[in-house]
């Protein structure tokens, strides 16, 4: 999945991404075979219900995943061939911040609750090997505050002083000190009401352009997708299962479970008459066989639980892991 998008040059291409979890009940596939590329300055929301894998994607992407998970397999090659899957510890050191850098679910957690804001991101800079004054080091923390909105005098406050949109602001300030090439937001407003929200996704928006920086965003709301991401993936059971533009994806959606999470929306059509996705997540221990999604899918067949599907486009730009997609294609290819 590597054609240019929008005239765009890929930024990191990720193939066969693989992470495991070992347990006493055997191994569980959190990320299964993922493949996917990022393209220089855009903005993709990765979607999905709870344990769908979008989390533990970007973790692998960070080399964040603990014991007792494992990266299992693939690659995720940067346009210079830096593969982030491959780096050792230092190397892996000196990609965060400079080029891939995260903005956290939970901003109270990631900062540290006693050292000053400002303090704690000089610290961070030069833990990344930025070198410099404390003064001018100072100066490059408050030009980051105001760029994310926050006063000056946000420096010289601890954590708990600050509301949770502003500490969400402080993390995304120190996520971008080093001017990073691609973002990893894990839904970095889930915690805070709707209008901080959009303010700190308006903000993310602006930066992300100001820096032409590639930003990753997991999620579950899709409105804020609908108004953030220019495209969407859709993961199920640790698999993407479809790709494609905002327009695509709302509009014209390809796959069942998309189709379902799309018409789940609550809309002012529909008021009062919420639908919900028929039966229950699958287990990753214990997953059925075929296509993941058959024992939940309206369009299932006696195909679906004997041949897995695998991503397929199925319109420019759209790509759709559905084996109701695969016949099509494979008549169209024939
Ligand atoms: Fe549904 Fe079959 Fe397509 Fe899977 S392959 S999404 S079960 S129609």
């Amino acid at each position: 999945m590597s054609e240019s998008v929008n005239n765009r040059e890929p930024l990191l291409d990720i193939s066969g991404l693989e992470v495991h979890f070992e347990t006493r009940r055997g191994i569980a596939r959190a990320v299964n075979e993922v493949d996917l590329t990022l393209y220089k300055g855009e903005r993709f929301g990765l979607v999905g219900e709870s344990g769908s894998g979008k989390t533990t994607m970007i973790l692998a992407l960070l080399r964040m995943i603990k014991t007792p998970g494992f990266i299992a397999g693939g690659k995720a090659v940067f346009d210079d061939g830096t593969d982030l899957l491959a780096l050792n510890a230092e190397q892996v050191r000196q990609t965060r911040l400079k080029r891939v850098a995260m903005v956290p679910q939970g901003a109270m957690n990631s900062l540290n609750p006693v050292i000053r804001i400002g303090e704690q991101m000089m610290l961070t800079m030069r833990e990344h090997g930025e070198e410099g004054e404390r003064d001018e080091l100072m100066a490059r923390v408050v030009g980051l505050l105001e760029k994310v909105g926050l006063k000056p005098e946000a420096a010289s406050l601890y954590p708990h002083e600050l509301s949770g949109g502003m500490k969400q602001r402080a993390c995304i300030a120190q996520a971008i000190c080093l001017n990073p090439q691609l973002i990893l937001a894990d839904e970095p407003t889930s915690a805070l009401d709707v209008v901080v929200q959009r303010q700190i996704m308006q903000t993310l928006r602006q930066l992300q352009i100001g820096l032409d920086a590639t930003v990753l965003l997991v999620g579950h709301d899709m409105g804020l997708m609908a108004q953030f991401a220019e495209r969407v993936g859709i993961m199920y059971g640790g698999k993407l299962v479809e790709v494609g533009t905002v327009s695509d994806i709302f509009r014209n959606p390809q796959h069942p479970y998309t189709q379902l999470l799309i018409s789940s929306i609550p809309s002012f059509e529909t008021r009062g008459d919420f639908k919900g996705i028929p039966g229950v997540a699958l287990s990753l221990l214990d997953p059925p066989s075929g296509c993941l999604f058959h024992p939940r899918c309206p369009k299932a067949t006696d195909a679906c639980a004997q041949r897995e599907p695998t991503l397929k486009e199925v319109s420019p730009g759209q790509w759709a892991s559905c084996l109701l997609h695969e016949e099509e294609h494979d008549a169209t290819a024939s």
